[in-house]
């Protein structure tokens, strides 16, 4: 090996750049290191980079932000495509099970539904048009049981609601929000701010038999010193059935803006006296039992 008289200087020049990579020198500051923190490097499954679809996308405009909507939004352009099918059908067995398939996720919040005490089950009807813009809630009562009353809102070309309380607090929604349920016709001076019979309001059914004969009734009953819808005897609400009508209004007015004051009665809309003197979410009850309403009225 042939000796290269510039190898000792070579030698010294990697170490000192060795030395100076490696460690502090003199008259040099001594770095520090930022203490290592529980986010500097998580252990998390992020470490793991797995495409998606979206990182693949170049970027869109930002979009012009639209008002708060229910959820889950419904896709109400198939439903109605679909009730157009279903309605066209002859056979009972094929238009029920057209109605099967319609199913839904129910719209209430999430919130909403955590606080009823079962979940809310879906029978969808067809008896919709589009384009409900909600500015009301109607209350109603069934008068009849809550099968008889949900095989009527699924006839051909019958009436329909958004939603049905039975008399143990179980919810149903029938017809999606965003969807017009025919469950108020136009209009009485009383609620003149409905200009109009669809696109204007959600729809909620109680389980309620309305006026009773007290003999021979082994129901709750209220009693309406007042008569003020001409009758005596009611029957009750139970406290399930109010709880849950609380959680929907709540929910309901929230999701859309509506305010307390619009949360009505049918009677408050038409010529009817559902959902009577018994029940007290935003009426005193006179009679017996007397209750003070749930919600005022401002
Ligand atoms: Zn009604």
């Amino acid at each position: 090996m042939q000796y290269n008289r510039f190898l000792p200087i070579l030698i010294l020049l990697a170490l000192g750049l060795l030395a100076a990579a490696c460690g502090p020198s003199a008259g040099s500051p001594t770095p520090t290191l930022p203490p290592p923190s529980a986010t500097a490097r998580p252990p998390t499954a992020t470490a793991t980079f797995e495409p998606t679809a979206t990182a693949t996308r170049t970027p869109r405009p930002t979009p012009t932000p639209i008002p708060p909507s229910p959820t889950p939004v419904v896709d109400v352009y198939n439903y109605v495509q679909n009730c157009d099918v279903i309605d066209h059908l002859v056979s009972t067995y094929e238009r029920q099970a057209g109605l099967e398939g319609l199913r839904f996720s129910t719209q209430l919040s999430a919130e909403a539904q955590a606080r009823l005490e079962l979940p809310v089950l879906v029978e969808p009807s067809c008896n919709v048009k589009p384009d409900n813009n909600p500015f009301a809630v109607v209350l109603h009562a069934t008068r009849g049981g809550l099968v008889g009353s949900i095989a009527e809102f699924q006839e051909r070309n019958s009436t329909s609601i958004h939603y049905i309380i039975d008399r143990d607090g179980q919810v149903y929604q029938m017809v999606p929000e965003e969807l017009v349920a025919f469950h108020v016709t136009c209009c009485t001076a009383q609620f003149g701010q409905v200009k109009e019979d669809y696109r204007q309001s959600i729809g909620i059914e109680l389980v309620n038999k309305l006026y009773v004969n007290p003999e021979g009734f082994d129901g709750p009953i209220y009693e309406d010193f007042l008569e003020a819808f001409g009758y005596r005897y009611w029957e009750d609400y139970p406290e399930a059935q109010i709880a849950s009508l609380i959680v929907l209004v709540e929910d309901i007015t929230a999701r859309w803006g509506i305010s307390m004051d619009q949360v009505v009665g049918h009677y408050q809309v038409n010529d009817t006296v559902d959902p009577g003197p018994a029940l007290n979410l935003f009426w005193q009850r006179n009679g017996n039992p007397p209750r003070p309403p749930i919600f005022p009225n401002p």
